[in-house]
């Protein structure tokens, strides 16, 4: 397949340039394009054939659901019938913004988008590109991450077009993603408002909202989505997470070490840079630079466990699939 490369200014998208990728889209192409957390890739949630396409694009398991993205609050009401009050206030709170509600779907909604669930996942951006974009295709638009399955998301046009050039009909660049890790999910059909995925926003910013808020899924062990037993985030390189700050490595070859700048020591040092949202930023950028450079071991700090650090977190745990070298006492 030809993949068509369109370049817009990630604030002041122009126009003309993304009504050639919505057209694509509800025509029943695949477009990548930029969103505040990674970069997406994207199909009209009503048309199943192409979304069964995304999950060939990203060699992705069929029972792991994607979200739909939406322009409009106004959209919600197309692919849930049931909307608690929470999901509007914490729409009024968060929206656009990196928060995916999980609610009871209508029956439209194709199983190709929910993996057979009963529920649909849903997202506005705030990102400009994924707007405009967005409400020019006039449908809601099915998108998972821009990699392939298995590796780190794309943060940049670059890491997406390594992924899926020659698989998608449009890659757009819009710049970077400023946010750098996924969503927070949170379950509004559970009791009590259940975050699946941590993100940007946090259980706190959600229990200011609705109450209550707490951790499920990945927390207590019992995945509420076939999706979340699935290898993630993983680079060639073996990933130790560190707890200790000033932990320093073996000495030995291919080596690298990810830390705060102020903690800057060896060669092979790649900065997080000087706080948890420059390294969620730049988590998964690194995690791809480290296989550019042919790094064999990668240690890399785990944040402290608030704010965006329980992401970033929740992240580097996956990509280290456990490996974690405690703090020494
Ligand atoms: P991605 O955008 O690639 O991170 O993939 C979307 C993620 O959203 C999945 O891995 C799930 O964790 C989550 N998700 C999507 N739909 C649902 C759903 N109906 N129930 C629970 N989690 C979901
Ligand atoms: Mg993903």
């Amino acid at each position: 397949m030809q993949t068509t490369y369109l370049k817009v200014s990630p604030t002041h998208p122009e126009k003309d340039v993304l009504r050639i990728a919505a057209d694509c889209i509800t025509s029943g192409g695949l477009v990548v394009f930029p969103t505040e957390t990674v970069y997406g890739l994207g199909a009209d949630v009503f048309r199943p054939d192409s979304v069964k396409n995304i999950y060939i694009a990203k060699g992705r398991p069929s029972d792991n659901p994607l979200i739909a993205h939406i322009a409009d609050i106004s959209q919600l009401e197309i692919l849930s019938r049931e909307i608690p009050r929470t999901a509007y206030l914490l729409a009024e709170s968060f929206w656009g913004g990196p928060l995916t509600m999980i609610l009871k779907k209508r029956p439209r909604v194709p199983d190709a988008v929910t993996a057979g669930l009963d529920t649909v996942a849903v997202r506005l951006p705030s990102n400009s590109v994924a707007n405009m974009l967005l409400s020019l295709a006039g449908s809601p638009v099915a998108a998972p991450s821009a990699n392939l399955s298995g590796s780190p998301s794309p943060t940049s046009f670059e890491h997406a077009k390594s992924d899926m050039d020659a698989r998608v009909d449009i890659i757009i660049d819009g710049g970077s993603a400023e946010i750098g890790v996924e969503s927070t999910v949170v379950d509004l059909t559970a009791d009590v408002p259940t975050i699946l995925r941590p993100g940007a926003i946090t259980r706190e910013d959600i229990a200011e909202i609705c109450g209550e808020c707490v951790y499920g899924g990945d927390y207590s062990g019992a995945p509420k989505c076939p999706g979340m037993k699935y290898k993630h985030y993983g680079p060639k390189a073996t990933v130790f997470a560190f707890e200790d700050f000033d932990f320093t490595p073996p000495a030995e070859d291919g080596a690298a070490v990810i830390n705060y700048e102020k903690y800057r020591q060896s060669d092979n040092f790649y900065s997080a840079g000087d706080n948890d949202s420059d390294y969620a930023a730049r988590l998964f950028y690194l995690l791809r630079k480290a296989d550019e450079d042919n790094i064999k071991t990668l240690y890399a700090v785990l944040p402290e466990d608030k704010g965006i650090g329980v992401a970033v977190r929740n992240r580097l745990l996956k990509a280290a699939a456990g490996k974690v070298i405690r703090r020494s006492i």
